[in-house]
């Protein structure tokens, strides 16, 4: 069987629509997630669908027992990962799954970017487990940017403090598939690190495109990290999050979210859709 926990978030959701898509029996897959009745449509379709949370070493070695293949989707609260990961590793150990199949995020072992720190911890322990492994080193979700594109057209700016680095963004769909390859691959070689990502670009060409695509003029605004942070908690955002946002941009400043294309396109057979066809979609899809 192939486990996909985080099945009942956007991710695995879409890994486990990918498997299907790909050939994978349903009766092969096992969906987990806390709030199940968000795969009530991967039941339907034929998918185990189990309530697991990482923090539940018994549950979740219930669940684990005897898995050809896992996929473990990086938890979604932030500060809680560490502990979470390592019953969920410790439980996929226990349960003798065959690989352990991780999320991880680009550069995970050198990136200074704060929301590196738990996926290198994780990778880590990962590692010291001691069960085969793969590490999916996703990079940003173009999903990061489309939601804000009427924020965008509304103030005429997309506002950052990436300055002119690259970031290598692809669509959750693709990373997806790309999880779902490995899945199901005949040939995976445990120990292989993925670093994913699609064809890079700057802020400003983000700010370029929208403008192109929507007829409006808009512009890209860089700001230090500092004033980033303020504005966004102006904008309503916690400000653990306004500050991790735009530390992150720092991050891409330095180039720590970008990656060449190859892993990805490899791995899904096709190239990973590219932030300009993306964003005119988006766009289009307001009128
Ligand atoms: P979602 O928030 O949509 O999904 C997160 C999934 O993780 C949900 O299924 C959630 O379960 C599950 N989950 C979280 N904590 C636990 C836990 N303690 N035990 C069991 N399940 C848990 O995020 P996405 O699908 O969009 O992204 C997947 C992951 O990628 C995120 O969790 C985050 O680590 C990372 N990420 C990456 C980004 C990028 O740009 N690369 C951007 C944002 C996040 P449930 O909902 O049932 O509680």
């Amino acid at each position: 069987t192939i486990v996909v926990t985080g099945a009942t978030g956007q991710l695995g959701h879409l890994v486990v629509e990918h498997l299907l898509r790909r050939g994978a029996d349903p009766q092969d897959v096992v969906a987990t997630g806390r709030d199940v009745t968000k795969a009530a449509d991967l039941e339907q379709r034929g998918v185990r669908v189990e309530q697991a949370d990482y923090s539940d070493a018994a549950r979740m070695r219930a669940v684990l027992e005897g898995a050809d293949r896992v996929l473990l989707v990086s938890g979604s609260e932030v500060g809680q990962r560490v502990p979470q990961h390592t019953t969920a590793v410790e439980a996929a150990r226990d349960a003798g799954v065959g690989l352990l199949v991780y999320t991880s995020i680009t550069h995970a072992d050198s990136s200074p970017m704060q929301l590196a720190q738990e996926h290198r911890a994780t990778e880590q322990l990962v590692r010291d487990a001691g069960l085969p492994w793969v590490f999916l080193r996703n990079g940003w979700y173009l999903e990061n940017y489309t939601p804000q594109i009427p924020t965008y057209l509304e103030t005429g700016a997309v506002v950052g403090a990436a300055g002119d680095g690259k970031v290598s963004g692809a669509t959750r769909s693709d990373y997806a598939d790309a999880a779902a390859a490995v899945l199901l691959a005949d040939d995976v070689t445990p120990g292989t690190v993925h670093e994913l990502g699609g064809p890079a670009f700057t802020l400003a060409d983000l700010a370029a495109t929208v403008a192109d695509a929507s007829g409006s003029q808009v512009v890209y605004r860089d700001l230090p990290p500092a004033e980033l942070t303020s504005v966004l908690e102006g904008a309503g955002l916690p400000a653990p999050v306004a500050s991790m946002l735009a530390d992150s941009d720092e991050g891409i400043a330095r180039g720590d979210l970008e990656v060449p294309t190859a892993d990805l396109e490899r791995l899904i057979g096709r190239r990973p859709e590219a932030m300009e066809d993306v964003v005119r979609a988006a766009v289009a899809a307001l009128r």
